[in-house]
């Protein structure tokens, strides 16, 4: 049974049990496409499988009952062909195929290999980095600049609103879906802007409402490609929806009975979603099934 994941960025000196390969081709994730089911590779090196990574950086490792199984990622040549009983798979759609707890490490891995991609020249001087010897960060020999891998905080906000026939959502459905869906509302925080702040103006901004007693939900690192969602909910406070049509094809007000299709699991727009409507279901029949 794997447990508490120990991060770590220097690599045991002596490696003699396979670890797991987080090899990415651009965005794509090499995984052992046997009967099985989908599995990360175990190898005792990137070599051994015939691959040979340009960057590789460890991840950690898990205590499996006294032992460590090590984690690595790396990141492979485009138009390199995986080796026989492999396949380069989008991470996305690899939930729920894969462990939870591989398809997080994945999404961790994923963001190390694109920082160690972007961060190979000092963004101050243009010298060449060097791996930080203590810390996952990027030093640059010449003027002293360190790089830490990169994350952008986003709120994402549940606007509810209580009307004599019931609570009703806020959904709203963005032009950039590839396929029609309606979620939350969500968008970057801005430098110098507290969380709550951002999200009024997002709200503000986006369906033209103000918005009162803002409550943390819960967060998710969302490694696609680096952020880190901060879910709040929120109770309509007053205005007219005005959708802003620059970033939404529409936005409207959802009773949970009748809500559209919205984005799927392990998403924390999901989350916002679903338990908003078991809150507030109060037909007869089955819950809402999402
Ligand atoms: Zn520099």
């Amino acid at each position: 049974m794997l447990s508490t994941f120990k991060t770590a960025v220097t690599p045991p000196s002596d490696l003699d049990q396979p670890a797991l390969w987080f090899l990415f081709q651009g965005y794509r994730l090499l995984v052992s496409t046997a009967d099985e089911g989908l599995q990360i590779p175990l190898s005792i090196s990137a070599d051994n499988l015939g691959l040979h990574p340009v960057r590789e950086q460890y991840l950690g490792y898990w205590d499996d009952n006294g032992q460590r199984i090590h984690c690595f990622c790396g990141e492979i040549e485009k138009d390199t062909l995986p080796p026989s009983g492999y396949s380069w798979e989008s991470l996305r759609p690899l939930y729920p195929l894969l462990d939870e707890r591989l398809f997080w490490l994945a999404g961790v891995a994923i963001q190390i290999v694109d920082w160690d991609r972007t961060h190979q020249y000092c963004g101050r001087c243009g010298q060449a980095t060097v791996n930080h010897k203590k810390d996952r960060a990027k030093e640059c020999p010449q003027c002293g600049l360190v790089s830490f891998p990169r994350l952008d905080p986003a709120i994402i906000v549940r606007v509810q609103k209580r009307s004599p026939g019931g609570s009703k959502i806020l959904l709203a459905r963005a032009k950039r879906f590839p396929t029609p869906m309606f979620s939350v509302l969500a968008g970057f925080v801005e430098p110098g802007e507290t969380l709550e702040e951002c999200v009024e103006r997002e709200i503000g901004e986006e369906v033209g409402i103000t918005v009162h007693n803002i409550q943390y939900f819960g967060s998710q690192p969302w490694p696609f490609p680096h952020s880190l969602m901060v879910a709040f909910t929120a109770d309509y406070d007053g205005g007219e929806l005005s959708v802003d049509s620059t970033e939404l094809a529409e936005a409207g007000w959802f009773s949970p009975d009748a809500l559209p299709n919205i984005p799927p699991p392990p998403s924390i727009a999901n989350r916002l979603i679903t338990s908003w409507a078991r809150e507030n279901y109060m037909g007869d029949s089955v819950e809402p099934s999402q």
